[in-house]
Protein backbone atom coordinates (compact mmCIF):
# COMPACT_ATOMS: atom_id res chain seq x y z
CA UNK A 1 0.00 0.00 0.00
CA UNK A 2 1.68 3.34 -0.70
CA UNK A 3 -1.80 5.53 0.22
CA UNK A 4 -4.59 4.75 2.18
CA UNK A 5 -7.00 3.98 -0.63
CA UNK A 6 -4.86 2.03 -3.22
CA UNK A 7 -3.48 -1.22 -3.33
CA UNK A 8 -0.17 -0.78 -6.02
CA UNK A 9 1.87 -3.55 -7.39
CA UNK A 10 4.99 -1.91 -8.35
CA UNK A 11 6.65 -3.89 -11.07
CA UNK A 12 10.12 -2.49 -10.99
CA UNK A 13 11.44 -4.98 -14.04
CA UNK A 14 8.92 -3.45 -16.38
CA UNK A 15 9.38 0.05 -14.88
CA UNK A 16 5.59 0.37 -14.29
CA UNK A 17 2.84 -0.50 -11.52
CA UNK A 18 -0.55 -1.30 -11.59
CA UNK A 19 -2.68 -0.16 -8.45
CA UNK A 20 -6.33 -0.63 -7.57
CA UNK A 21 -8.56 1.75 -5.17
CA UNK A 22 -9.08 -0.80 -1.97
CA UNK A 23 -11.66 -0.10 0.71
CA UNK A 24 -10.36 -2.63 2.78
CA UNK A 25 -8.47 -5.75 3.62
CA UNK A 26 -10.68 -8.66 4.27
CA UNK A 27 -8.09 -11.26 4.62
CA UNK A 28 -4.63 -12.06 5.25
CA UNK A 29 -2.60 -14.83 6.14
CA UNK A 30 0.75 -17.02 5.60
CA UNK A 31 0.46 -20.52 4.67
CA UNK A 32 2.82 -23.19 4.67
CA UNK A 33 3.20 -22.19 0.90
CA UNK A 34 2.93 -18.43 0.58
CA UNK A 35 1.17 -14.87 1.88
CA UNK A 36 -2.58 -14.40 1.12
CA UNK A 37 -4.52 -11.59 1.03
CA UNK A 38 -8.41 -10.87 -0.17
CA UNK A 39 -9.02 -6.75 -0.28
CA UNK A 40 -12.58 -5.20 -1.49
CA UNK A 41 -12.10 -2.59 -4.10
CA UNK A 42 -14.47 0.30 -5.66
CA UNK A 43 -14.51 -0.94 -9.12
CA UNK A 44 -12.97 -4.47 -9.16
CA UNK A 45 -14.56 -6.32 -6.96
CA UNK A 46 -12.45 -8.56 -4.57
CA UNK A 47 -8.71 -8.83 -5.23
CA UNK A 48 -6.96 -11.98 -4.46
CA UNK A 49 -3.01 -11.00 -3.84
CA UNK A 50 -0.63 -14.04 -3.44
CA UNK A 51 3.33 -13.23 -2.54
CA UNK A 52 2.11 -9.20 -3.32
CA UNK A 53 1.43 -10.59 -6.57
CA UNK A 54 -2.30 -10.16 -8.24
CA UNK A 55 -4.27 -13.05 -8.97
CA UNK A 56 -7.83 -12.56 -9.57
CA UNK A 57 -10.31 -9.72 -9.55
CA UNK A 58 -13.87 -10.12 -9.46
CA UNK A 59 -14.10 -7.82 -12.99
CA UNK A 60 -11.50 -9.05 -15.28
CA UNK A 61 -10.77 -13.28 -14.54
CA UNK A 62 -12.78 -14.12 -17.14
CA UNK A 63 -10.25 -13.04 -20.06
CA UNK A 64 -7.53 -15.07 -18.43
CA UNK A 65 -9.97 -17.94 -17.23
CA UNK A 66 -11.55 -18.34 -20.73
CA UNK A 67 -8.48 -18.02 -22.64
CA UNK A 68 -6.40 -20.48 -20.33
CA UNK A 69 -9.22 -22.96 -21.33
CA UNK A 70 -11.65 -23.08 -24.27
CA UNK A 71 -8.86 -22.23 -26.90
CA UNK A 72 -6.98 -25.56 -26.30
CA UNK A 73 -10.79 -27.72 -25.63
CA UNK A 74 -11.69 -26.07 -28.96
CA UNK A 75 -8.59 -27.20 -30.31
CA UNK A 76 -8.84 -31.06 -29.21
CA UNK A 77 -11.35 -33.09 -31.01
CA UNK A 78 -13.15 -34.68 -28.14
CA UNK A 79 -10.79 -33.63 -24.81
CA UNK A 80 -12.14 -35.97 -21.97
CA UNK A 81 -9.65 -36.33 -19.22
CA UNK A 82 -8.37 -32.75 -18.55
CA UNK A 83 -5.97 -31.80 -15.41
CA UNK A 84 -5.26 -28.02 -14.18
CA UNK A 85 -1.86 -28.02 -12.16
CA UNK A 86 -2.91 -24.92 -9.41
CA UNK A 87 -5.41 -23.14 -10.50
CA UNK A 88 -6.97 -22.97 -7.03
CA UNK A 89 -9.37 -20.28 -7.42
CA UNK A 90 -11.41 -22.80 -9.24
CA UNK A 91 -11.94 -20.02 -11.86
CA UNK A 92 -10.44 -22.52 -14.60
CA UNK A 93 -12.00 -25.32 -13.72
CA UNK A 94 -15.76 -24.05 -13.79
CA UNK A 95 -14.80 -22.86 -17.20
CA UNK A 96 -13.28 -26.63 -18.35
CA UNK A 97 -16.33 -28.03 -17.01
CA UNK A 98 -18.63 -25.79 -19.33
CA UNK A 99 -17.57 -28.57 -22.08
CA UNK A 100 -19.87 -31.77 -21.93
CA UNK A 101 -17.10 -33.63 -23.67
CA UNK A 102 -15.43 -33.15 -20.82
CA UNK A 103 -15.87 -36.79 -18.41
CA UNK A 104 -13.43 -35.75 -15.80
CA UNK A 105 -11.50 -32.88 -14.31
CA UNK A 106 -8.98 -32.93 -12.13
CA UNK A 107 -7.17 -29.77 -10.24
CA UNK A 108 -4.15 -30.24 -8.60
CA UNK A 109 -3.57 -27.33 -6.22
CA UNK A 110 -0.31 -27.38 -3.59
CA UNK A 111 -2.57 -24.55 -1.33
CA UNK A 112 -5.58 -25.46 -0.01
CA UNK A 113 -5.88 -22.19 1.93
CA UNK A 114 -6.34 -20.41 -1.76
CA UNK A 115 -9.83 -22.61 -2.59
CA UNK A 116 -10.90 -21.96 0.95
CA UNK A 117 -10.56 -18.44 0.26
CA UNK A 118 -11.94 -18.74 -3.15
CA UNK A 119 -14.97 -20.44 -1.93
CA UNK A 120 -15.52 -17.77 0.48
CA UNK A 121 -14.46 -14.65 -1.49
CA UNK A 122 -15.20 -15.77 -5.22
CA UNK A 123 -18.07 -18.26 -5.02
CA UNK A 124 -18.92 -17.25 -8.71
CA UNK A 125 -15.47 -19.50 -9.98
CA UNK A 126 -16.58 -22.31 -7.73
CA UNK A 127 -19.97 -22.53 -8.95
CA UNK A 128 -18.83 -25.70 -10.78
CA UNK A 129 -16.60 -27.45 -8.20
CA UNK A 130 -19.58 -29.85 -6.72
CA UNK A 131 -19.73 -31.08 -10.36
CA UNK A 132 -19.59 -34.95 -10.06
CA UNK A 133 -17.00 -34.85 -12.73
CA UNK A 134 -14.44 -32.73 -11.16
CA UNK A 135 -12.28 -33.77 -8.70
CA UNK A 136 -10.09 -31.34 -5.91
CA UNK A 137 -6.98 -32.58 -4.72
CA UNK A 138 -4.41 -30.53 -2.36
CA UNK A 139 -1.29 -31.38 -3.47
CA UNK A 140 2.12 -30.88 -5.18
CA UNK A 141 1.51 -30.72 -9.09
CA UNK A 142 4.67 -31.57 -9.80
CA UNK A 143 4.79 -34.49 -7.98
CA UNK A 144 1.15 -35.56 -8.92
CA UNK A 145 2.46 -35.22 -12.52
CA UNK A 146 5.48 -36.73 -12.51
CA UNK A 147 3.40 -40.34 -11.25
CA UNK A 148 0.36 -39.71 -13.43
CA UNK A 149 -0.25 -42.83 -15.54
CA UNK A 150 1.29 -42.52 -19.09
CA UNK A 151 -0.79 -41.57 -21.61
CA UNK A 152 -4.42 -41.40 -19.50
CA UNK A 153 -4.78 -37.57 -20.24
CA UNK A 154 -6.24 -35.10 -23.29
CA UNK A 155 -5.25 -32.02 -21.60
CA UNK A 156 -3.05 -30.45 -19.19
CA UNK A 157 -3.40 -26.97 -18.22
CA UNK A 158 -0.57 -25.13 -15.68
CA UNK A 159 -2.79 -22.23 -13.94
CA UNK A 160 0.01 -21.62 -12.25
CA UNK A 161 1.99 -18.46 -9.66
CA UNK A 162 4.83 -16.79 -11.73
CA UNK A 163 8.22 -19.22 -11.86
CA UNK A 164 8.70 -18.39 -8.02
CA UNK A 165 8.80 -20.62 -4.89
CA UNK A 166 6.24 -24.00 -5.21
CA UNK A 167 5.88 -22.79 -8.92
CA UNK A 168 9.72 -22.70 -10.18
CA UNK A 169 9.53 -26.84 -10.99
CA UNK A 170 6.20 -26.02 -13.41
CA UNK A 171 8.35 -24.40 -16.04
CA UNK A 172 11.07 -26.74 -16.77
CA UNK A 173 11.71 -29.60 -19.10
CA UNK A 174 11.50 -31.92 -16.44
CA UNK A 175 7.73 -30.75 -15.64
CA UNK A 176 7.47 -31.08 -19.33
CA UNK A 177 8.57 -33.90 -19.91
CA UNK A 178 6.09 -35.55 -17.29
CA UNK A 179 3.26 -33.56 -19.07
CA UNK A 180 4.22 -34.87 -22.22
CA UNK A 181 4.27 -38.72 -20.97
CA UNK A 182 1.03 -38.13 -19.45
CA UNK A 183 -0.53 -37.06 -22.06
CA UNK A 184 -2.35 -38.69 -24.88
CA UNK A 185 -1.58 -38.76 -28.22
CA UNK A 186 -2.86 -35.19 -29.71
CA UNK A 187 -3.22 -34.01 -25.96
CA UNK A 188 -2.74 -30.50 -24.97
CA UNK A 189 -0.27 -28.65 -22.61
CA UNK A 190 -1.34 -25.25 -22.01
CA UNK A 191 0.91 -23.16 -19.58
CA UNK A 192 0.19 -19.47 -18.35
CA UNK A 193 3.53 -17.68 -19.92
CA UNK A 194 3.40 -14.20 -18.65
CA UNK A 195 3.23 -11.19 -20.29
CA UNK A 196 4.84 -10.93 -24.00
CA UNK A 197 6.49 -7.70 -22.88
CA UNK A 198 7.40 -7.65 -19.54
CA UNK A 199 8.24 -11.47 -19.61
CA UNK A 200 9.68 -12.12 -23.24
CA UNK A 201 12.85 -13.87 -22.23
CA UNK A 202 10.72 -16.27 -19.98
CA UNK A 203 8.46 -16.99 -22.32
CA UNK A 204 11.37 -17.91 -24.88
CA UNK A 205 12.73 -20.37 -22.37
CA UNK A 206 9.02 -22.05 -21.56
CA UNK A 207 9.10 -22.86 -25.37
CA UNK A 208 12.81 -23.99 -25.52
CA UNK A 209 11.46 -26.50 -22.53
CA UNK A 210 8.57 -27.57 -24.32
CA UNK A 211 10.83 -28.26 -27.33
CA UNK A 212 13.63 -29.59 -25.31
CA UNK A 213 11.17 -32.44 -23.77
CA UNK A 214 9.69 -33.46 -26.91
CA UNK A 215 6.35 -31.28 -27.85
CA UNK A 216 6.50 -31.15 -31.65
CA UNK A 217 3.45 -27.90 -31.99
CA UNK A 218 4.12 -24.62 -30.04
CA UNK A 219 1.39 -21.61 -30.42
CA UNK A 220 1.80 -18.83 -28.02
CA UNK A 221 -1.80 -16.63 -27.75
CA UNK A 222 -2.20 -13.21 -26.48
CA UNK A 223 -4.86 -11.72 -24.17
CA UNK A 224 -5.58 -8.04 -22.31
CA UNK A 225 -5.10 -9.42 -18.65
CA UNK A 226 -5.84 -5.56 -17.04
CA UNK A 227 -4.63 -7.02 -13.70
CA UNK A 228 -1.10 -8.24 -14.50
CA UNK A 229 1.56 -6.61 -15.08
CA UNK A 230 1.41 -4.68 -18.64
CA UNK A 231 -2.27 -5.46 -19.03
CA UNK A 232 -1.24 -8.07 -21.72
CA UNK A 233 -0.59 -11.77 -21.03
CA UNK A 234 -0.10 -14.82 -22.70
CA UNK A 235 -0.94 -18.94 -22.48
CA UNK A 236 1.43 -21.01 -24.74
CA UNK A 237 -0.40 -24.18 -26.18
CA UNK A 238 2.16 -27.50 -27.05
CA UNK A 239 0.97 -30.50 -28.84
CA UNK A 240 1.91 -34.02 -28.59
CA UNK A 241 2.51 -35.44 -32.14
CA UNK A 242 -0.12 -33.31 -34.08
CA UNK A 243 -0.07 -30.09 -35.32
CA UNK A 244 -1.32 -26.82 -33.65
CA UNK A 245 -2.52 -24.96 -36.90
CA UNK A 246 -6.09 -25.70 -36.58
CA UNK A 247 -9.05 -25.65 -34.18
CA UNK A 248 -12.85 -26.65 -34.17
CA UNK A 249 -14.25 -23.23 -35.09
CA UNK A 250 -17.55 -24.32 -36.41
CA UNK A 251 -17.59 -26.42 -32.97
CA UNK A 252 -16.72 -22.50 -30.93
CA UNK A 253 -19.07 -20.87 -33.23
CA UNK A 254 -22.20 -23.05 -31.70
CA UNK A 255 -20.81 -23.35 -28.46
CA UNK A 256 -24.04 -23.96 -26.25
CA UNK A 257 -22.43 -21.91 -22.92
CA UNK A 258 -21.80 -18.56 -22.15
CA UNK A 259 -18.52 -16.71 -22.34
CA UNK A 260 -17.78 -12.90 -21.48
CA UNK A 261 -14.36 -13.00 -23.93
CA UNK A 262 -13.58 -16.25 -25.88
CA UNK A 263 -15.72 -17.17 -29.02
CA UNK A 264 -14.48 -17.90 -32.34
CA UNK A 265 -13.17 -14.60 -33.96
CA UNK A 266 -11.50 -14.39 -30.33
CA UNK A 267 -10.28 -17.48 -30.94
CA UNK A 268 -9.02 -16.84 -34.57
CA UNK A 269 -7.57 -13.53 -33.57
CA UNK A 270 -5.45 -14.63 -30.32
CA UNK A 271 -3.70 -16.71 -32.68
CA UNK A 272 -2.47 -13.55 -34.81
CA UNK A 273 1.31 -13.19 -34.07
CA UNK A 274 2.65 -9.36 -33.45
CA UNK A 275 5.55 -8.69 -35.71
CA UNK A 276 8.05 -8.48 -32.88
CA UNK A 277 6.76 -12.06 -31.33
CA UNK A 278 7.03 -13.66 -34.44
CA UNK A 279 10.94 -12.82 -35.01
CA UNK A 280 11.45 -13.55 -31.18
CA UNK A 281 9.83 -16.65 -31.05
CA UNK A 282 10.67 -18.40 -33.95
CA UNK A 283 12.40 -21.60 -32.96
N1 LIG B 1 -4.06 -16.64 -12.63
C1 LIG B 1 -2.97 -16.57 -11.76
C2 LIG B 1 -1.77 -15.84 -12.30
O1 LIG B 1 -1.32 -16.10 -13.41
O2 LIG B 1 -1.27 -14.98 -11.56
C3 LIG B 1 -2.68 -17.89 -11.18
C4 LIG B 1 -3.75 -18.15 -10.19
S1 LIG B 1 -3.76 -19.61 -9.31
C5 LIG B 1 -4.33 -18.91 -7.81
C6 LIG B 1 -2.09 -20.14 -9.11
C7 LIG B 1 -1.97 -21.28 -8.11
O3 LIG B 1 -0.85 -22.11 -8.41
C8 LIG B 1 -1.81 -20.84 -6.66
O4 LIG B 1 -2.99 -21.07 -5.97
C9 LIG B 1 -0.64 -21.71 -6.14
O5 LIG B 1 -0.87 -22.21 -4.85
C10 LIG B 1 -0.61 -22.80 -7.19
N2 LIG B 1 0.67 -23.52 -7.26
C11 LIG B 1 1.92 -22.99 -7.24
N3 LIG B 1 2.83 -23.98 -7.31
C12 LIG B 1 2.15 -25.15 -7.39
C13 LIG B 1 2.55 -26.52 -7.48
N4 LIG B 1 3.84 -26.88 -7.49
N5 LIG B 1 1.56 -27.47 -7.56
C14 LIG B 1 0.25 -27.12 -7.54
N6 LIG B 1 -0.17 -25.84 -7.44
C15 LIG B 1 0.76 -24.87 -7.37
Amino acid sequence: MTTQQWFDERHDYAGSSIGFRVTQRLHAEQTPFQNIEIWDSTDWGKLMVIDSCMMVTTRDNFFYHEMMSHPALFTHPRARRVVIIGGGDCGTLREVLKHDEVESAVQVEIDERVTRLAEQYFPELCESNNDPRAQLLFIDGIKWMAECEPESLDIVIVDSTDPIGPAEGLFNETFYRSCLKALRHGGILVQQSESPLAHLPLLKDIRKAMKGAGFQAMRTLTFPQPCYPTGWWSATLARKGVDLSDFRERGAEMKQFATQYYNAEIHKAALAMPEFLKAALED
